[in-house]
């Protein structure tokens, strides 16, 4: 093979470590969901930032695809089309990232729109319950809303624009609350499903954030077995909110159930403090993760 012997490969090395690796961000919202920024802002702001490649990760809605498809024609920036299901196991709330499914599976259909049906309703009697006490109404807070997929960060937002909180931060530490007195929980599949509903879409189904909740990761081993049965990719171990000891126990069962780790910043513009690229993923983990996807193609145009 020519090149195989002498200095050849050593340059060649020499000059793919020295070569820019790609950087990749597989998690961010638009106000589609509870992002700040349009699908199109969410890409400009990507561009702006040098990424390689965006996942956009809407809660529990794909609305957002296209006009990020379209925004990114003619940079190069390669997009992920993605979503950020809402899963419950046994009380907790659990995230579950869906890459390049197909947006029109009858059963991801039906459940992200139960979910949203119920987003609505569920946040109307938090206000509801919020204006017995304080002087903010359904109206403001839908007037914060992109109208898609509302949670508690658009209440936030209306409680921030009555100048009753500063900022969203304050909003969910005091009256946002689970235990401040006016908080619902939404209705949402239990994860085994959510796992199942987007690998059966012919998508990429991979754990957010499962290490915040302090020593003990959101699922545990015998639940991660099930989903892995269950047609789980990845877990998202480099994100800001999963403590270090949480990130060592995700790394030890990607190894041992050959899972793929991701990292990403979990961008919201304005809404938290995550930037775009604080945590990236390898470019040969979105490589697997692509492999396993059978819905939709990435794009880059
Ligand atoms: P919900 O799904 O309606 O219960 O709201 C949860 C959402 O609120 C998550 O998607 C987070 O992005 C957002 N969130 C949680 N905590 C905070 C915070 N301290 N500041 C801003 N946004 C937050
Ligand atoms: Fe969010
Ligand atoms: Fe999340
Ligand atoms: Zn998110």
């Amino acid at each position: 093979m020519p090149g195989a012997r002498g200095a050849g490969p050593e340059l060649l090395l020499r000059s793919m470590r020295s070569m820019p690796r790609p950087t990749i961000d597989l998690h961010s919202h638009s106000s589609v969901s509870d992002g700040t920024e349009t699908p199109t802002q969410l890409v400009r702001a990507a561009i702006a930032a040098g990424l390689d490649t965006l996942a956009i990760t809407d809660h529990d809605s794909t609305a957002g695809w296209d006009e990020a498809v379209a925004a990114a024609a003619g940079s190069g920036l390669q997009i992920i089309r993605g979503m950020e299901l809402s899963t419950r196991y046994e009380w907790r709330s659990v995230h579950v990232l869906g890459y390049l499914f197909d947006p029109h599976d009858a059963d991801l259909v039906a459940e992200t729109g139960r979910i949203r049906d119920d987003r609505l309703t569920r946040a109307e009697r938090m206000v509801s319950r919020i204006s017995e006490d304080y002087d903010v109404t359904w109206d403001d807070v839908l007037a914060q809303s992109g109208g898609v997929s509302i949670g508690r960060p658009h209440i936030a937002d209306a409680l921030v624009a009555r100048g009753i909180v500063r900022t969203r931060s304050e909003a969910f530490e005091s009256i946002l609350h689970f235990r401040a007195g006016y908080y619902l929980p939404h209705a949402a599949p239990t994860v085994l499903d959510g796992v199942r509903i987007i690998a059966s879409a012919g998508g990429a189904p991979v754990i957010a954030h499962p290490a915040t909740r302090g020593r003990d990761a959101v699922i545990d081993e015998g639940m991660l077995e099930q989903l892995v049965d269950a047609g789980l990719v990845g877990l998202e171990v480099d994100h800001r909110e999963n403590t270090s000891e949480g990130r060592a126990t995700l790394r030890e069962w990607a190894r041992r159930y050959d899972l793929v780790m991701t990292g990403s910043s979990d961008y919201h513009g304005d809404g938290k403090p995550n930037r775009l690229a604080e945590n990236t993923t390898d470019p040969e983990s979105l490589e697997a993760i692509v492999a396993c996807t059978r819905g939709v193609a990435p794009v880059r145009a």
